[in-house]
């Protein structure tokens, strides 16, 4: 059956606002108050590390950078040494490369070739740029008008000795890989990745390389689960399309749920004659919720079957793919222990108008660009059924409208979702 646009429908219920649904809100804060973090952590290279979340927090061994160095090329010199007006000469006494430091001391009236990276040499705490300077031989003439302390890195600027540098839970992005080796740590320790097993259920649907006979569909589905599973890195536990059968969705739902921290389905949760997703998890499980106001995704079904959570999500592949994104993707990440920020969010002018019913919030597909003026400014996608994937193929953001807004006209704002590392 066709979940969305549910308001359409007449074998059951209901108003816009649906009795007993929860908001978006509510339904994130139940999923997110219940998961706690899987307690495995396991240590790995800094490479492996990328994209995972860490264990523990993380403090710096020394300070970075771990010595003044210049931050130039040019000459070292001692700011008691820099004339107040005219011109000074001084002596040319050495050279430091990054890498090569001048080990000797600098006296009053000398001076140090030196490059971008190499260490200040002792008794130098300042650096003029080598177009700033004219040299003979040995001897460097240096003008009025150069500030102490210039083109100096600091010790410990950047990350001073024992810092937290990250904090557990922080997942770790390539900069960070790169931090941590400056700072000289080859093995962190991560949080185990959550084992996520997923199966799409429908008699109409067909894998790819079958026939498609009358009335059958191949399961998208799969393809999209699999794309957002494999971004966010979890393990994936890949099963075959169940059919409408109330013994093998059953079978299928045992399966998974032994095998996974989490499981995904898709198809099959609503209310039609061949859905028995919420009645599987009912009677195998525990039944958290199953109504949210949300559109597209209702209905959506949140509980637990045994150690692992569930998520049933709807069919209709952008229902599935809005759902995964607001709702099992912060339980993924609250799984894995990731302390994860909310999805960044602001509002732009939307350009077009907006068609909506009061009564749910929708997750709108838009496309965000800059206006002639240059600036952010948001449009529809256009359709903006549930069944409509490409919708989801043409978008970048979401666009967030709250559960009392009606239609919305062109030149309002409204609050967008851009799809980061999505
Ligand atoms: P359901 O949630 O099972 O009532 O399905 C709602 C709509 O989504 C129906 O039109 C289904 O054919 C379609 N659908 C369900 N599962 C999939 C899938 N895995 N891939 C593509 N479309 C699907
Ligand atoms: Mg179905």
């Amino acid at each position: 059956m066709t979940t969305d646009p549910p308001d359409t429908q007449q074998h059951t219920c209901l108003d816009p606002v649906e009795t007993g649904a929860l908001t978006v809100a509510d339904a994130r804060r139940q999923i997110l108050s219940l998961i706690q973090p899987l307690p495995d952590r396991e240590q790995v290279s800094l490479k492996e590390g990328l994209d995972r979340v860490l264990g523990e927090d993380l403090h710096a061994p020394f300070n970075i950078p771990p010595w003044d160095n210049s931050a130039m090329d040019g000459y070292a010199v001692r700011s008691a040494d820099l004339p107040a007006s005219g011109r000074r000469q001084l002596t040319l006494i050495g050279t430091a490369m990054a890498g090569s430091p001048f080990h000797g001391h600098v006296a009053p009236g000398q001076c140090v070739r030196i490059m971008t990276g190499g260490v200040i040499p002792r008794g130098c705490d300042t650096v003029i740029m080598q177009e700033q300077v004219t040299r003979e031989n040995d001897m460097v003439t240096v003008n009025e008008g150069h500030e102490a302390g210039r083109h100096v890195r600091r010790a410990g600027e950047d990350i001073a000795e024992g810092q937290r540098v990250f904090n557990a839970g922080r997942r770790l992005s390539a900069a960070d890989i790169g931090l941590l080796a400056s700072l000289g740590i080859e093995r962190v320790s991560v949080r185990r990745r959550p084992r996520v097993a997923f199966f799409s259920t429908g008699d109409e649907l067909r894998a790819l390389g079958d026939t498609l006979d009358e009335g059958a569909i191949y399961d998208s589905n799969r393809y999209v689960l699999y794309g957002v599973l494999r971004r966010i890195g979890v393990e994936l536990v890949e099963m075959d399309i169940v059919r409408d059968k109330r013994e093998a969705l059953h079978t299928a739902l045992m399966q998974a749920s032994s095998q996974a921290d989490l499981v995904i389905t898709s198809g099959g949760a609503s209310v039609g004659d061949a859905d028995f997703v919420r009645d599987g998890l009912a009677s195998l499980g525990e039944l958290q919720f199953w109504k949210v106001g949300v559109k597209p995704g209702r209905p959506l079904a949140f509980g637990r079957i045994g150690d692992a959570w569930f998520f049933g999500l709807p069919g209709n592949p952008v229902s599935t793919m809005v759902t995964y994104y607001q709702f099992v993707q912060p339980a993924l990440r609250r799984l894995e222990g990731e302390d994860a920020p909310p999805p960044l969010q602001f509002k732009v002018t939307c350009v077009t108008a907006l068609q909506k019913a009061p009564g749910r919030m929708e997750f709108q597909r838009g496309i965000l660009e800059f206006n002639a003026a240059g600036e952010t400014v948001v449009r529809t996608t256009g359709g903006q059924n549930s069944n409509l994937l490409s919708s989801m193929s043409k978008a970048n953001c979401f666009i967030v409208l709250p559960a009392e807004w009606g239609d919305v006209p062109a030149g309002s704002l409204v609050e967008v979702q851009p799809f980061v590392g999505l």
